[in-house]
């Protein structure tokens, strides 16, 4: 939010980051005029609410994006099904799946229309996640998914970018199991910014935007709403892989859901050492 976001700007580190390559997750994208106005709907509890504050307000120091917080009760968080139009950020003990976090984005018309972040909390109960530099990490990583940003690079153990969008086993940076990882990895970089406005560059049809198209799907009758099951918790409900990490592990999938419509869920998995 605005002044949260003023706040932290003299904390910001904007690093230089690789000049070219194309990580826009496949150019996915809301609908938008050119900005981006998206309701992030929060089903978290308190250990969450420093990190994810912390990560939209770095998000929103784009020119492009702009985020509207409210928390949200009664949502089952295992499920943690989506809202048309908008974002939804669960937490809860998924379990020792392999993942951190998980977000998911769901596609109708070649545009985002709603998404989630589902974070692991049966890993972040755990001495070696239950940091605040692996909370904003996975946080700001998931949510920048749910508005359409891939990754600047998918290997655990190399030097770190300096953004959140740079999987590592050292997001605080420094030396961890004699490597130098170098910079932080909890906040973002100058090419992340870089990469919204590549990512946001049109302007679509004003009746497409977020909160049209919420407000339209809570009108139809269910039968013709988009179909909106919940991605599940584990590789075998996401759909065929189509992008893999450094490691070889398949890190995005996609399942199509109905003509013109699919779902792509993005994993966070653990690191490897
Ligand atoms: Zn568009
Ligand atoms: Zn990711």
């Amino acid at each position: 939010m605005k002044t949260f976001a003023k706040m932290l700007v003299a904390s910001t580190v904007l690093a230089a980051g690789p000049a070219s390559a194309d990580h826009s997750w496949g150019g996915y994208h809301w609908a938008s005029d050119g900005t981006v106005e998206l309701t992030v709907n929060q089903a978290i509890t308190s250990e969450w609410r420093t990190p994810l504050n912390l990560g939209i307000a770095d998000w929103e120091k784009s020119r492009k994006l702009s985020f509207t917080q409210q928390d949200v009760t009664g949502v089952n968080l295992k499920r943690c099904s989506p809202i048309p139009g908008e974002i939804l950020v669960c937490n809860d003990a998924y379990g020792q799946r392999g993942w951190l976090g998980i977000a998911t984005i769901w596609i109708s018309g070649g545009h985002i229309v709603q998404g989630t972040t589902q974070l692991n909390d049966t890993y972040f109960s755990m001495t070696r996640y239950n940091t605040p530099a692996w909370r904003r990490l996975v946080a700001c990583q998931e949510i920048a998914h749910d508005f359409g940003l891939d990754h600047q690079d998918e290997n655990f153990s190399n030097y770190n970018l300096g953004t959140c969008m740079d999987y590592t086993s050292a997001p605080e940076g420094g030396v961890y199991n004699d490597f130098d990882y170098g910079p932080s990895n909890v906040s973002t970089n100058r090419h992340d910014y870089d990469q919204i406005d590549a990512i946001y560059n049109h302007a679509d049809s004003t009746s497409a935007t977020a909160t049209d198209f919420g407000a339209r799907e809570v009108g139809k009758p269910a039968a013709q709403r988009i179909n909106s099951e919940s991605p599940g918790l584990s590789p075998s409900e996401w759909g065929r892989a189509i992008d893999h990490d450094a490691h070889g592990r398949p890190d995005t999938f996609e399942k199509v859901l109905a003509p013109g419509q699919k779902r792509i869920t993005h994993v966070f998995w653990t690191p490897k050492d």
